[in-house]
């Protein structure tokens, strides 16, 4: 399956010079989610990871399915004032200022292997963090997976030597 078949590109949102990638028509689609689920299915059996963790919001569409099939559990990460409970969190830097992510203290045990599942990598910003987060609470990211990479953004360089598993590519 194409996976880009099911990827609209919107140019001009949020704003001027940008053209978004919209993952919805993926979940509309049956078929293109069953696709986009086994594939990182696949991926994560590969790996040997025991939990997902997914950033809000596309990342817990597909982090989700993904936990279920292969029988691990999920966490999401999330923007400030959102957890419920006592949490850690990560600032990142953005183009202009900073961003910060957090999660839940208790989300991840010591020892554990994680992968991350996101609907998209562009700077790598969002998944750095992630990787911060899980190593702060004793953990370990082992592979990260999305659905689309912006390659001229070299967002892998921020990964490092952890495994990548990314369905679609664009400039
Ligand atoms: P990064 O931190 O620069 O790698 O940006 C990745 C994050 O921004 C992901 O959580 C995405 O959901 C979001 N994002 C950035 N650009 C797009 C886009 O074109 N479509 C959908 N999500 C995007």
């Amino acid at each position: 399956m194409d996976i880009k078949n099911y990827i609209a590109s919107i140019p001009g949102f949020p704003k001027e010079g940008i053209i978004f990638r919209d993952i919805t028509p993926i979940l509309q689609d049956p078929q293109a989610l069953r696709y986009v689920t086994d594939t990182f299915v696949d991926f994560v059996k590969k790996t040997d990871a025991d939990f997902v963790i997914g950033p809000e919001a596309r990342g817990f569409l597909f982090g989700v399915p993904v936990a279920l099939e292969c029988n691990l559990g999920f966490a999401p990460i999330r923007k400030p004032g959102k957890l419920p409970r006592e949490s850690i969190s990560v600032k990142y830097g953005l183009e202009y200022g900073e961003d910060e992510l957090c999660m839940h203290t208790d989300a991840i045990k010591p020892g554990q292997k994680v992968v991350v599942i996101d609907d998209l990598l562009a700077t790598g910003g969002t998944t750095e963090a992630a990787i911060q987060l899980v190593e702060q609470m004793g953990g370990k990211v082992v592979g990260c997976g999305f659905v689309i990479e912006l390659d001229d953004l070299h967002g892998r360089d921020k990964i490092g030597d952890i495994p990548v598993c990314s369905l679609a590519h664009y400039a």
